[in-house]
């Protein structure tokens, strides 16, 4: 069978890969000009590993995601570490001891910082907002100093205005685990992103085109020769928009190189600023890729309404939305060619990576199960 698939990112590539292991014809085209979607890196013009679309971790509890994509890269041990940066002090989010301690000058063992958390939270009978979550685990100070201020620049929307998933996903800490994730696995592909996703769809059954984007291609009679589709682009572009625009949050991203440093500039690979400058974070590569180089480059990602989408807002309406949707593409799914919607702009789901790999290789088992049934009578 042949296959079209939209999207050369971890769902199109993963999709892809499976299907031309299972002896299928596979086309995947990208309107990007690089394969890898948002977890594209690259040489930057001095010669360091940057990524293009942010900053890019992997982390997962998933051994079966790990050693799938281990198939196509060796992994450099790392463990992201992020700081804030709250009344002039870089502390440690998510929130722990240290943070604690250092903001307001005390030496409290865990059971000191849970009685500390204990007396300031503001319990909620139902968490319905984010705000309702953040005033939940760590009160209102708390909230205010590192949440509430990065949340409108995140997400140009209050607390409040968030379903509590968003803030859900924020630890808060009574130890000294200063680690961003706490996964089994965590690491960065030893030679990049790009190049785990040149070996995972270097396939003789693969073939690739860039700068292609499927809405032209669609029209065109030589899309005309395949079978099936597996589409990982934007649930509302395939259909035309006519529900209306599925809203997104989008990132501009300002990279910056200094040249001859002696040490990395940030202590750590992240630090975040709630409170002050337009941008969220800033990041420097070279502590998440280990890269030796006389000079360093660092990203500021400046959140915004409009470009590329990235982050699906997750509130009520846009849930709401989706849905409707989503009840169009399982009908092109079960008729005609047989449409596959996989990966996080299909689904409109904030996905980590890991999770977009599980679904991917969820999606093709299911599929290659399918295609493999006899017809029944
Ligand atoms: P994408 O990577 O977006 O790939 C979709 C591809 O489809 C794109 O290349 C696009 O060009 C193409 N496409 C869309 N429409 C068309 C069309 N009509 N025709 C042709 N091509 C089309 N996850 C983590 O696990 N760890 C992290 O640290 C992390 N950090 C992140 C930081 C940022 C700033 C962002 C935005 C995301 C981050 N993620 C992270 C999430 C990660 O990027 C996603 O999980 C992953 O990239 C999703 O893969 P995907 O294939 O679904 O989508």
């Amino acid at each position: 069978m042949r296959f079209l698939v939209v999207g050369a990112g971890f769902a199109g590539a993963t999709c892809a890969r499976q299907l031309a292991e299972a002896g299928h014809d596979v086309h995947v085209v990208d309107r990007r000009e690089h394969i890898a979607g948002n977890a594209y890196d690259h040489l930057d013009e001095h010669g360091v590993l940057v990524h293009r679309y942010g900053p890019h971790i992997f982390h997962t509890n998933s051994d079966k995601v790990f050693d799938y994509l281990s198939r196509y890269t060796d992994w450099r041990a790392y463990e992201h570490r992020v700081l804030a940066s709250v009344d002039g002090q870089q502390v440690p989010i998510p929130i722990n001891r240290t943070t604690i301690n250092t903001l307001y000058g005390l030496d409290l063992d865990e059971a000191g910082v849970a009685a500390f958390l204990e007396r300031v939270r503001e319990p909620r009978e139902s968490l319905r907002t984010s705000e309702d979550v953040v005033l939940n685990s760590v009160g209102r100070e708390l909230c205010d100093k590192f949440f509430r201020g990065y949340t409108r620049k995140q997400w140009g929307r209050d607390l409040s205005e968030l379903s509590a998933g968003v803030a859900a996903r924020i630890p808060t800490r009574t130890n000294d685990d200063d680690r961003y994730f706490t996964d089994r696995h965590q690491g960065m592909p030893a030679q990049g992103y790009t190049a785990l996703f040149e070996r995972l769809l270097d396939h003789p059954r693969i073939r690739i085109s860039l700068r292609t984007d499927w809405r032209d291609l669609r029209q065109d009679d030589v899309a005309q020769g395949w079978d099936r589709l597996v589409y990982s682009g934007p649930i509302d572009e395939y259909f035309g928009c006519v529900l209306g625009k599925l809203p997104y949050r989008s990132l501009r991203f300002e990279h910056r190189h200094v040249a001859d440093v002696d040490a990395l500039l940030l202590p750590v690979g992240t630090v975040n600023h709630p409170n002050e400058h337009g941008y969220t974070r800033e990041t420097e590569f070279r502590h998440l890729t280990g890269q030796d180089h006389t000079g360093t480059s660092l990203v500021r990602e400046f959140p915004t309404d409009e470009g590329e989408p990235y982050y699906p807002i997750p509130a009520a309406e846009n849930e709401a939305l989706f849905k409707q949707y989503q009840a169009m593409a399982e009908a092109e799914a079960a008729g005609g060619k047989g449409v596959l919607f996989v990966g996080r702009l299909a689904q409109y789901r904030y996905y980590n990576m890991d999770q977009v790999v599980a679904a991917a290789l969820h999606a093709c088992e299911e599929l290659l199960a399918e295609l493999a049934a006899p017809l029944s009578a």
